[in-house]
């Protein structure tokens, strides 16, 4: 054994996947350290705890950290059952945290600043491969281990509000206003949105749940108003699959909205780009740039930033990582789960090729996996961890052999024929990736097949031509 395989394997992260990642790592008798930045397991779940989960239980708990619980004489909670955030942390990743087994290899309060190798930058080759993974934390301190898998999520780094990705004018002035996807409006945050004003931008999941909790709020307390705001011209993404959505809990909340919608109850602003925001008079004017140029204003005194999440690799800066430039993930793994390609969250089973960087030995996995595709699900990141553990303890038969068990998918379009042979303009179109499993969004066409009113130029920039082929 090399003085190399005799470090531990540092996770980054105890959440869900980080601490399944543990868990397998027990069970291959690989020593490990876990790295979490909160002061407890699932710190990032605690956030969103009033939130119900819409996969049951079933899907949620990792195989390896059930062997482990059960050994334990844990009671498993109701499989069909959908349990809050909150629910998830206290009946299941807390005693996962809490044994024995994995108990003294878990840190709390050490957030990993940077990774780098023992005396090798990103630029020097010979022997890189035998070198320690060097991981300094915020505190200064720094840890060798042999291997890195980071499940640090992708939580800390919201989207920004401004249409192009980059924060709206007035976006870091106006940081009172703003609220971090997910409040908890009918319980601890109730104050600062009860007989208020709140603007919730964005389309997702995150979004639709905030709206049916303000709507809630608006019903019970007089002077509460909601208005929603998406980029693009029609709300069907959001409502999904309604009865034919292979998860109900998923399909009801989609139906509920529409129908808060259409009463209005919520006032639906569609074709909205942010483009700037200013505080006034102890409100927030939100500048809306139309497609014709002209702008609109909106003022009102709260904006939840449903917008999603972007993984932050600066930690990883000086490893050599091989990123998709869409969508932030592996290259291998990012065309399989690409929202513009896909008109469903399916993903086909995938493990430590497709999480390969040519950094040998680190792994990205769980929700920063995914990079800026938001259709990730704990089933998907058990199975990448059981894969890359396989790996380390080198049952390269075992890591290749990637299986995901999800539920069927019940409204997406599946039917390859309806998305590959056509010729375009420019040439046939790419072959579409293998059959997939996982859970349908409830959108046919990609997620973001959908055209925006985007902003006109008077005139073409010089060299611009209009074909579809042009270079
Ligand atoms: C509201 C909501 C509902 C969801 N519902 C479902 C669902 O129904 N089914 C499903 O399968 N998935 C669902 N997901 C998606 C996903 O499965 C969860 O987000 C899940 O928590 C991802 O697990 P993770 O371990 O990859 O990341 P996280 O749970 O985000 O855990 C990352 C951990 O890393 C820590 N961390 C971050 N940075 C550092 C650092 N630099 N150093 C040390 N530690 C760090 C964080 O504190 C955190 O504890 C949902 C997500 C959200 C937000």
């Amino acid at each position: 054994m090399s003085a190399l395989d005799q470090l531990p394997v540092a996770v980054i992260g105890a959440g869900p996947v980080g601490l399944a990642a543990a868990a397998h790592l027990r069970e291959r008798g690989l020593p490990c350290t876990v790295l979490e930045a909160g002061d407890t397991a699932g710190a990032a779940v605690r956030q969103w705890g009033h939130v119900r989960v819409f996969s049951p239980w079933r899907y949620n708990i990792d195989p390896a950290a059930r062997r482990l619980l059960d050994d334990a004489g844990w009671v498993a909670p109701d499989l069909d059952a959908l349990p809050t955030g909150a629910e998830l942390v206290a009946d299941y990743l807390r005693p996962l945290a809490e044994l024995p087994q994995l108990k003294p290899h878990l840190r709390y309060g050490a957030r990993v600043a940077a990774i780098s190798r023992l005396g090798y930058d990103r630029l020097r080759t010979a022997g890189r491969e035998q070198a320690p993974f060097l991981i300094r934390l915020t505190t200064g301190e720094e840890i060798q281990a042999r291997a890195v898998i980071d499940a640090s999520g992708t939580w800390g780094t919201p989207n920004v509000l401004g249409a192009s990705g980059l924060p709206a004018r007035g976006e870091k002035d106006a940081a009172a206003f703003l609220e971090h996807a997910l409040p908890d409006v009918l319980g601890a945050d109730r104050d600062r949105f009860a007989g208020r004003h709140t603007l919730v931008v964005g389309a997702g999941h995150s979004a639709a749940n905030t709206l049916l909790s303000l709507a809630d709020l608006a019903a019970q307390v007089p002077g509460t108003e909601v208005t929603w705001a998406i980029r693009s011209p029609s709300p069907a993404r959001t409502y999904g699959g309604g009865d034919a959505d292979a998860l109900p809990a998923r399909g009801a909340l989609g139906s509920r909205l529409r129908d808060h919608v259409g009463a209005g109850r919520i006032r639906l602003l569609t074709g909205f780009s942010i483009h700037a925001l200013s505080p006034v008079d102890g409100r927030v004017a939100v500048v809306v740039r139309h497609a014709d140029g002209t702008d609109e204003q909106v003022v009102v005194d709260r904006i939840v930033a449903a917008t999603g999440f972007r993984p932050d690799h600066s930690i990883a800066a000086e490893l050599r990582l091989d990123l998709d430039p869409v969508m932030g993930a592996t290259r291998a793994l990012a065309p399989l789960i690409d929202p513009n390609e896909h008109s469903c969250g399916t993903v086909p089973p995938h493990g430590v090729d497709e999480l390969a960087h040519p950094e040998s030995g680190y792994y990205a996995v769980g929700m920063k996996s995914y990079g800026r595709a938001p259709t990730f699900l704990m089933a998907t990141g058990y199975e990448q961890v059981r894969s890359v553990v396989a790996a380390l303890a080198g049952d390269w038969t075992a890591a290749r052999d990637v299986q995901l068990d999800l539920p069927e998918t019940g409204v997406c379009n599946s039917d390859p024929a309806d998305s590959t042979g056509t010729d375009s303009c420019c040439g046939p179109t790419p072959a579409a990736p293998p059959a997939a499993k996982g859970l349908a969004t409830g959108i046919s066409g990609g997620l973001l097949s959908t055209p925006l009113n985007l902003i006109s130029l008077d005139a073409p920039a010089s060299g611009q031509t209009g074909g579809c082929c042009a270079g």
